[in-house]
């Protein structure tokens, strides 16, 4: 058996959205859920108690930013990421491919991996399937992810091709580095681009290897949010129903109702944290910008109809100063707000599906939210 399972609970009678259960070594996640992502071994300006406290079940952690610094063989000492950090829940680690990829001309592609420069003092380093797995091993994340080449938008159809046969042979590599598969599970990564047939011919390849979980990389790279809608929606029906599905890098709520809808389980994005560090809040009425100043003097809480710490503690006016004068405490503030937001979100959409009231609540949401 496999370190991490997947229950399927229920599934909406009038979409694919379903309410399900991945059980790992560190706990058990309520599906779907919106994961935090820690990219350094923190959910920046947050203690890990904080964003416990917030409910949230699962954080993601980066392998290229952990390997560069401090080094994996340092985490490893500490006794592995979930002591280094002081995190007892569950964690996913990506590859380190999104990164390497990201980097342009400090990277070279070849079939043994990623040759790249860092970011940070411009090193060389390899990054390959065995090496992203041997650094993961060493992080002791209870789900891995498979090195995966995420194809950028818009890609010509055989670059698109050659690179998800390429991502399959390195995911052959990942699953037969990973040898320590009582504590920890790898998912395979779909690619395909905007391509239906390829998104199939990427799902055919990976489900062969029976994997405890899957993801569909690739999307929400750039597309218009309909063509990812509609890649989605296909995307889904070539994965197994019992097993997990996690949507890479999404997090806004209209994209978390979106894939919710087409039978996504997982999902995860810097966003939340990101715009809190630019002052922006994501409410039950729409974004607000901090720095407007409209907020001057208005001393209701953020969000009228939330109960997190910020908002149930402090003023939109308090707020505004905070971010005005460059205090921490206002990064530290709007992102908890922020999170807390989409974890109570994602807590919202499960109760939705257990009440047969989805669509409800999404349309809700929608008419609430205004523009995204
Ligand atoms: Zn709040």
């Amino acid at each position: 058996m496999s370190a991490v399972t997947y229950e399927l609970i229920k599934t909406d009678d009038r979409t694919k959205a379903r309410r399900g259960r991945v059980t790992t070594p560190h706990g058990v996640i309520e599906t779907p859920v919106f994961m935090p992502v820690g990219t350094a071994a923190t959910v920046k300006a947050m203690r890990p108690e904080e964003v416990k406290e917030l409910g949230a079940e699962i954080i993601l952690s980066n392998t290229y930013h952990l390997y560069l610094r401090p080094g994996h063989d340092i985490v490893r000492e500490a006794g592995g990421l979930h002591k280094f950090m002081n995190w007892d829940r569950p964690i996913l680690t990506d590859s380190g491919g999104f990164q390497v990829f990201s980097l342009g001309d400090l990277r070279k592609i070849t079939e043994e991996g990623v040759q790249f420069r860092s970011h940070i003092d411009g090193s060389k380093h390899m990054l390959s399937p065995e090496k992203s797995i041997e650094v993961q091993t060493s992080l002791g994340s209870d789900i891995m992810m498979a090195f995966d080449e995420c194809a950028p938008y818009p890609a010509d159809r055989r670059y698109v091709k050659d690179s998800l046969e390429r991502t399959t042979r390195w995911l052959k590599r990942c699953k037969a580095a990973h040898t320590n598969t009582e504590k920890q599970s790898l998912f395979g990564i779909m690619q395909g681009g905007m391509y239906k047939d390829l998104r199939k011919q990427s799902a055919e390849e990976i489900v062969e290897l029976d994997l405890p979980g899957y993801a569909i990389g690739g999307l929400s790279v750039g597309e218009p949010k309909e063509l990812m809608c509609e890649v989605l929606d296909d995307c889904v029906d070539h994965l197994p129903a019992n097993k997990p599905r996690y949507l890479m890098g999404v997090g806004t709520p209209d994209y978390l109702f979106e894939g919710v809808e087409r039978g996504v389980d997982m999902f995860d994005c810097v966003l939340p944290t990101r715009i809190a560090r630019h002052g922006m809040a994501m409410t039950s009425a729409g974004k607000v910008n901090i720095k407007n100043a409209q907020y001057e003097r208005d001393f209701s809480p953020l969000d009228h109809e939330c109960d997190c710490y910020t908002c149930r503690n402090y003023s939109r006016a308090y707020l505004r100063h905070l971010f005005k004068c460059n205090e921490m405490l206002s990064a530290m503030l709007l992102s908890n707000h922020n999170l807390y937001f989409l974890v109570n979100l994602m807590k919202n959409i499960r109760k939705a599906i257990e009440e047969d009231r989805f669509l409800e609540y999404k349309k809700q949401v929608y008419d609430n939210y205004g523009a995204f």
